[in-house]
């Protein structure tokens, strides 16, 4: 059977707080689309997964990690304080 490619990517929301989200779990639902406050969230065209359309808008409010029944967001909080919380907005990790 071939692995299957898990892919993230993650927000900096602020200097101790990241959004992770794990693209390859989404099932399409939309629920997070439709919560999320500060509308960072979209839907990929062919696919209908999450895609983030405006991740600098993300204030780490943790609605969508909430309200996804797959488990695609998760909030850390980070002991570490990082010098630029913005420097990895949006990074995609494979
Ligand atoms: S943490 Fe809040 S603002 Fe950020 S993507 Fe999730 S629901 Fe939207
Ligand atoms: S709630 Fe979860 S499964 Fe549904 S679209 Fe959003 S990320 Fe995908």
């Amino acid at each position: 059977m071939a692995s299957k490619e898990i892919v993230k990517q993650e927000i900096q929301v602020s200097s101790k707080k990241r959004l992770v989200i794990t693209l390859s779990w989404c099932k399409s639902c939309g629920i997070c689309m439709e919560l999320c406050p500060r509308e960072v969230l979209g839907a990929e065209e062919v696919t209908k997964r999450v895609i983030l359309v405006a991740p600098e808008k993300c204030n780490g409010c943790g609605l969508c990690e909430l309200s996804c029944p797959d488990y695609v967001f998760t909030i850390q909080e980070l002991e570490e304080i990082l010098p630029d919380a913005r420097l990895r907005q949006g990074k995609v990790i494979q």
